[in-house]
């Protein structure tokens, strides 16, 4: 029995490549001759990526919207799509192409020969700047250090069984990071490459400072480590007070002591820092904790469209 696929499409002012992308995924798959649902999750866009996406699901009973009231990231309209969607298994994939659309055929049937999670990974980043992929492996470098897994090569390109699905679903932290959790939750995994393609139409929404802050929030979501840096600084600067300590007493007994103004002014200036950037770090925690408390939802919607599984709307 062939069984229902959703793809689940975040796309945030791409209105340039709705149709063409729509095209492109529903041709694929009826020639292949598999049951699907495109779920296009439009991210709060501010060009008319929703009245593109309107008019594909009159064309087509097999594409459906979801709209955000405002942009609230990738990973919630990731999150959102998955709630919306009602195939066996679902897979996520980029609206402008960068992932290829042929590579959702073979995840499909390593599927159906059993994998619940099909995870594509780069086999190159593609035409990206020398600073971003430096970047990108110091992030996942540290990344896979502090939880055990590997992802300098992670995409958010990837097949989900439902149990993962659902697993993933009824996680209830605000800041999920989709592409470790979808490693997190376990299941009988595989792995696929691809080569990331150019971008044809419109541009990278990540500017540098929004690609500092998904990291710093990504980390923290998923780790403590930097926390423990606060308790390894104080150490630190505990065996440096025993050994200056012990010097300025030698000094002072010896009746050698020296003014020592400049060590003074050093030394202040050293511990202030520390203090402060250790007080930064526990703030940033404390700030995720209180977004964790405050129970705000991931996202809200606005409106959607085609038929959905939850066609009352609903955000969670
Ligand atoms: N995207 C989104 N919300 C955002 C930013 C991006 O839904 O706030 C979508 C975007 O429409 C695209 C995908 O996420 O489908 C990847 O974005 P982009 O191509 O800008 O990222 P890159 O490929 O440069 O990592
Ligand atoms: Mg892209």
């Amino acid at each position: 029995m062939r069984q229902l696929l959703s793809v689940v499409i975040p796309s945030y002012n791409e209105e340039g490549l709705i149709h063409l992308t729509s095209k492109t995924l529903s041709s694929l798959l009826e020639e292949s001759n598999i049951p699907y649902e495109l779920i296009f999750v439009d991210d709060g866009s501010v060009d008319r990526t929703w009245e593109h996406i309107h008019e594909e699901t009159c064309q087509n009973s097999s594409v459906k919207g979801v709209n955000f009231s405002r942009n609230f990231g990738k990973e919630a309209a990731i999150y959102a799509g998955l709630l919306y969607s009602s195939g066996d298994c679902c897979v996520v994939i980029d609206c402008d192409l960068q992932h290829p659309p042929e590579k959702i055929i073979e995840m499909y049937h390593l599927w159906q020969q059993g994998y619940e999670i099909v995870e594509g990974i780069k086999r190159s980043r593609g035409d990206e700047s020398f600073a971003h992929t430096f970047a990108a492996r110091c992030f996942y470098n540290i990344l896979s250090r502090i939880t055990d897994i590997d992802m300098s090569k992670a995409s958010d390109f990837k097949l989900l069984d439902r149990k993962a699905v659902n697993a993933l679903l009824n996680m209830k932290e605000k800041n999920a990071f989709f592409r470790a959790l979808s490693s997190w939750i376990g299941f009988t995994s595989t792995t696929i490459e691809f080569d990331v393609r150019e971008r044809t139409i419109g541009e990278s929404k990540w500017s540098t400072w929004s690609l500092i802050k998904y990291a710093a929030s990504n980390i923290t979501s998923f780790s403590s480590a930097p926390m423990q840096i606060v308790s390894l600084l104080g150490i630190l600067m505990m065996i440096l007070s025993i050994i200056l300590g012990g010097v300025a007493l030698y000094q002072k007994v010896t009746g050698i002591a020296l003014e020592g103004f400049t060590t003074v002014i050093i030394i202040n200036l050293f511990t202030g820092s520390i203090i402060m950037m250790s007080l930064g770090i526990i703030g940033y925690y404390i700030s995720k904790i209180y977004e964790e408390i405050q129970g705000r939802p991931k996202y809200i919607v606005k409106k959607t469209c085609g038929k959905l599984k939850h066609d009352t709307e609903k955000s969670d």
